[in-house]
């Protein structure tokens, strides 16, 4: 079965060409998945029906189902999504006033072991494709504002849910060239963020691709051994490298790097750490973004109590280090970060 979804328009026309069909027929259903987001090869329309049909016969647009949605009483939903092989991944979907946030998955899975981290207790059991990985915003989309239609206000990708991008890096960037093509869904690279917990090499070469999202760097740590101790990643990767190749990413006129720090009560949040985090980011251009854990029957931390996140924040913003507080969305349907393990219920 040749999947659709996920490859790039040359890709198409070579389709196109070995179904025995001409090069505009592969323009014709890059132009319907991506644009006008649709998923049943069945619905288009201008292939006409004895075409349908051939194709159909060894195609399909994707294989991505939804198994289930979670609504949250803050507007988040989590889907629960299928994929062909029966692995299940999950997409978040926030909106806000003035845009809405898609938390994509890359992996199911992850192999990077945080120890506050609920995905990570699950292991990786595989990549997702550039397919797999594209169909959830359109899934997300065509669920929420119907098929094809355009949404009111502009949309955010998040590449940070289940899984490390840059342990699947050609398929993330894939999907991420995709879907920044304005022939197709049209989404902005400055509207993306890939986050990693620090794969060195790939950062480098993500610093060179010349279409790039925002990126995150998940840090949560301020010394070698707290950082392994919470992210065994660390090991392979230390914070000191870490930094070096942070301080060597080469910024655009405006762009800042973002540290993601997941703030674990008594474990990385004493005023002592908010010295070091200062220190160790100094020189580079960036904010921080404090996440408060988000809890989990299965994870042995709790969340640092609310002063003690905004005394960090200010020791952080007093050396004019921006830092930000990240407000926890749909934990009461387990969809907040670090809580998705492809639950069929919420955390009772
Ligand atoms: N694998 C990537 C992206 C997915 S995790 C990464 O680690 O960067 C997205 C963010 O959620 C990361 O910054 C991670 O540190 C954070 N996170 C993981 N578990 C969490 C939890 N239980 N509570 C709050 N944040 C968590
Ligand atoms: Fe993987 Fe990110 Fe979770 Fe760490 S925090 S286990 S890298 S998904």
């Amino acid at each position: 079965m040749t999947l659709l979804l996920g490859k790039t328009e040359p890709e198409l026309i070579e389709f196109s060409n070995e179904s025995g069909e001409a090069s505009f027929r592969g323009k014709q259903i890059y132009q319907a998945i991506y644009a006008r987001r649709i998923i049943e090869l069945s619905q288009i329309t201008e292939l006409g029906l004895a075409l349908r049909e051939k194709l159909g016969g060894s195609a399909r647009v994707t294989e991505t189902e939804i198994a289930e949605v979670f609504s949250s009483t803050d507007g988040t939903r989590r889907y629960l999504l299928r994929l062909g092989d029966g692995r299940e991944a999950e997409a978040v979907f926030m909106p806000e006033e003035q845009r809405d946030t898609i938390c994509l998955s890359c992996q199911v899975g992850c192999a990077v072991g945080c120890a506050f981290c609920l995905t990570a207790q699950l292991g990786v059991k595989r990549n997702m494709t550039a397919g797999e990985i594209i169909s959830q915003v359109i899934i997300v989309l065509n669920q929420v504002y119907g098929t094809g239609v355009r949404p009111p206000h502009g949309i955010n990708l998040v590449y940070m849910g289940m899984g490390e991008s840059f342990l699947n890096y050609d398929e993330v960037m894939k999907s991420i060239v995709i879907m920044a093509d304005e022939k197709g869904l049209g989404i902005s690279p400055q509207r993306m963020t890939v986050s990693t917990s620090g794969i060195i090499p790939r950062i480098r070469q993500f610093a060179a691709e010349p279409i790039r999202p925002q990126l995150a760097i998940s840090l949560s740590a301020t010394t070698e051994e707290q950082r392994t101790a919470l992210m065994p990643i660390n090991r392979k990767y230390s914070l000191a490298d870490l930094l070096k190749a942070c301080r060597e990413y080469p910024l655009g006129g405006r762009e800042r790097l973002t540290f993601e720090y997941v703030m674990l009560d008594r474990i990385n949040d004493s005023d002592q750490d908010a010295r070091r985090l200062v220190r160790l980011l100094n020189g580079i251009r960036s904010k921080v973004n404090l996440i408060p854990h988000n809890s989990a029957p299965e994870l042995p931390y709790a969340a640092s109590p609310p002063e003690r996140i905004l005394s960090f924040q200010k020791l952080l913003a007093d050396k004019d280090l921006p830092a930000y507080i990240r407000r926890p969305r749909g934990s009461d349907i387990s969809a907040a970060c670090g809580q998705l393990a492809a639950r069929h219920q919420a955390h009772g």
